[in-house]
């Protein structure tokens, strides 16, 4: 068996079990390598929808909750993106082949941000040898304060569980954007949580339902003790 072949009968799955809808999302989980974005002696199993260890403590998420949170953050083609955790780099590249159809920066980006030095050192090779680097910029920063250099943003997406959703970051998104954001007790408890930002700057806040995810670190996430 290839690649290429558990690729596609993931999506199926994905696809069968109401994961995946969204012929924009189906497209993009059919071209991106997860295997490429994976530790070598991971690779085998880059195809079983489960969360698999990257290190440090880190995980890259299972595809199937890479696909619900796809689904829910309603990407348009040239949308500016802030990611929160990069991790290994592959939902990056996930949202960049959903919202940029050109190489044009202008025309879609996506920036994330990683907090650990070693993984941000992997993800920007992984983005790099897929050649997703002119859709994605990986920086290694705080990711809690969000990244206000290139705000406003039309989603903000954290891949991490807060302890509550940051105010900085909603002040970065655009109005009519997005923030999408695991909030709760670290490792158990959470929900994802849909901030949606009006033009009048009022916010619409909606619980999507229980999540599992590494903790949010940083000024505005959990300290190291408390874990
Ligand atoms: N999106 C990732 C992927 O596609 O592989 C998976 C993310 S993993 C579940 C969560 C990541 O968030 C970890 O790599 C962790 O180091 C990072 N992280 C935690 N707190 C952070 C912070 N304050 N700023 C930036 N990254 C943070």
């Amino acid at each position: 068996m290839s690649f290429k072949k558990w690729r596609e009968d993931l999506v199926k799955t994905l696809i069968s079990k109401g994961y995946l809808s969204s012929s924009k999302i189906i497209r993009s989980f059919r071209i991106v390598p997860r295997e490429k974005f994976l530790p070598v002696n991971l690779k085998e199993k880059a195809y079983i929808d489960m969360p698999l260890s990257i290190g440090f403590k880190q995980t890259i998420s299972a595809p199937h909750m890479v696909a619900i949170m796809a689904e829910v953050s309603d990407f348009k083609n040239g949308n500016k993106i802030l990611e929160i955790g990069t991790g290994s780099g592959y939902n990056a590249a996930i949202t960049a082949e959903i919202i940029c159809q050109t190489n044009d920066k202008n025309l879609g980006h996506v920036y994330t941000l990683e907090i650990i030095p070693e993984l941000f050192s992997f993800a920007k090779k992984n983005i790099e040898k897929t050649n997703y680097n002119k859709k994605v910029t990986v920086i290694q920063q705080d990711g809690s304060i969000g990244y206000a250099e290139e705000a406003p943003y039309d989603r903000i997406i954290v891949t991490a569980a807060a302890p509550k959703a940051p105010t900085v970051l909603i002040e970065q998104l655009k109005p009519g954007g997005m923030l999408l954001i695991p909030v709760g007790d670290h490792y158990f408890f959470q929900s994802l949580i849909k901030i949606k930002k009006n033009y009048d700057g009022s916010t619409v806040t909606e619980n999507l339902g229980s999540v599992a995810f590494v903790p949010l670190t940083g000024k505005n996430g959990w300290k190291s003790s408390s874990y």
